[in-house]
């Protein structure tokens, strides 16, 4: 049985967890998830990126509740929040605990999901209120 991530080109096994992205060298754009074909800004193409991390904190822009949806889990209700991260980029994703509002600020965590058919334990990003 291993630990791993959802999207393992996405996200780094780390406590706090770290969004694998990228920043454009000529306009220094950083984007997350990577744009596969160039940089949405200036138009350089993707050999013009370099990897870069970014951490999994920020403020949340906008939230919604979720009462239904077609799988199993998470079990409903729960949150998800747009989240625009330190860096910039912006993110959705489930956001636990109570009192989630515009402007919170959130910090990110691995969240222990369905095991996959060898036992693996899958884990994926979720953020949590730190204020
Ligand atoms: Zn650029």
């Amino acid at each position: 049985m291993t630990i791993q991530p959802r999207h393992p080109h996405l996200l780094k096994l780390v406590d706090p967890p770290i969004l694998v992205g990228h920043r454009c060298i000529t306009c220094e754009r950083i984007a997350f998830p990577p744009d596969p074909y160039g940089c949405e800004k200036c138009g350089s193409p993707a050999s013009n990126f370099e990897k870069w991390d970014l951490q999994a904190r920020g403020s949340v822009q906008a939230v919604a509740t979720v009462h239904r949806h077609h799988r199993p889990t998470p079990p409903t209700p729960f949150t998800v929040g747009v989240i625009e991260l330190v860096e910039g980029p912006v993110v959705k994703a489930i956001v636990e605990g109570d009192g989630v509002v515009v402007g919170s600020s959130v910090e990110g965590f691995l969240a222990p999901e369905e095991p996959d058919d060898a036992g693996n334990v899958i884990v994926d990003l979720r953020f949590r209120v730190t204020r």
